[in-house]
């Protein structure tokens, strides 16, 4: 099991107030402290000029270099050490890739910032450099095929752009419907080679573990069986939790706790558990630590117990758009 950790993951502060904020990472040791997982940490790495080229083009980042304060959107600001600290989280990420693939173990990168939302000339959402595309892009090196299945509420539409129209990188996205990005939509199955190798899973406001559980046996798991990657990544935002105060999807602790499981068994029997996690977002700091720490436990096989486990949606609310997932869906992948 590796942990990708580095304090200086804890120095990069938007605005005082914001939520996402170093007291989230804080929140993730001492959960892993409570149940004895704070171990075999590993330090970072800056990502050096080249990898972060292969996904972001120079002028984006030449615009990251500054020297006083400048708001990237509204909520996402950059200072003088932002760019320093998300170079550090995309090393971090490389890092957590390789190990996972070197020692065929799942690993966790806890960094900040996160990155779904960056693209290859823009960054927004609290992202700067798209440190899962820049792990993956990476380990293309390695690899032929590798899936990227991102569990944040939020559309991770910087992902999903960088890698649109190929094919040796699946991307497969959970988020919440009409709200932010505002993308993600059913129909974007990826373009040109790419065709076919997006698969969008909208659901609305409300929407949790059945509709979730559902979701991974019908559409996730199937199409991963049928892709055949030889690893998994996976952006892992806790703000689908019916605790999370920035969206409204309503999965809770134990519906994390089973997606959790179908990747981590999908990964052993289909990828050598060459399977890595990166942090996104995640503002209820009870949730976050307690599905990290379930997702760190179930690394050795240990089944940490669950606080916030209250099923919400307990009659599939999500059917309907899962039943159109299929339908758009089953045109490229073996789907029932
Ligand atoms: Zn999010």
């Amino acid at each position: 099991m590796t942990i990708v950790f580095d304090e200086k993951y804890m120095e990069h502060i938007q605005t005082l107030d914001h939520p996402e904020s170093p007291s989230r990472l804080r929140a993730i040791r001492e959960a892993l402290e409570k149940h004895g997982l704070w171990k075999d940490i590993v330090s970072p790495r800056d990502a050096s000029d080249e990898e972060v080229k292969k996904i972001h083009t120079p002028e984006y980042l030449g615009s990251l270099y500054i020297t006083g304060e400048r708001a990237l959107t509204m909520d996402t600001i950059i200072h003088p050490e932002t760019l320093s600290i998300a170079r550090l989280a995309a090393g971090g990420s490389i890092i957590a890739a390789e190990k996972a693939w070197s020692d065929r173990k799942p690993s966790i990168a806890l960094v900040r910032p996160p990155g779904h939302h960056s693209g290859s000339s823009y960054g927004m959402g609290f992202c700067y450099l798209n440190n899962i595309a820049i792990a993956a892009e990476q380990m293309m090196k390695k690899a032929r095929k590798i899936a990227i299945v991102d569990i944040d509420v939020h559309h991770g539409n910087g992902t999903q752009d960088l890698f649109y129209r190929r094919p040796d990188i699946l991307y497969i996205s959970t988020h919440q419907s009409y709200i932010f990005p505002g993308t993600g939509y059913l129909e974007e199955v990826g373009e040109g080679d790419g065709k076919g190798y997006t698969i969008n899973i909208p659901f609305e406001s409300g929407t949790g573990d059945s509709s979730f559980e559902m979701a991974m046996d019908k559409i996730v798991i199937p199409t991963l069986d049928d892709y055949d990657p030889e690893m998994v990544l996976v952006s892992l935002g806790v703000d689908a939790h019916y605790r999370d105060p920035l969206a409204s999807l309503s999965l809770s602790s134990s519906g994390y706790a089973s997606e959790i499981s179908s990747l981590l068994d999908f990964s052993k029997r289909r990828c050598s558990d060459r399977i890595a996690f990166y942090l996104e977002g995640g503002y209820d700091l009870e949730s976050l630590g307690e599905v990290v720490a379930y997702t760190v436990g179930r690394f050795e096989d240990r089944e940490i117990d669950l606080k916030h486990t209250k099923v919400r949606d307990t009659k599939c609310q999500g059917k309907e758009t899962l039943e159109e997932v299929v339908e758009i869906q089953k045109r490229f992948w073996k789907l029932q």
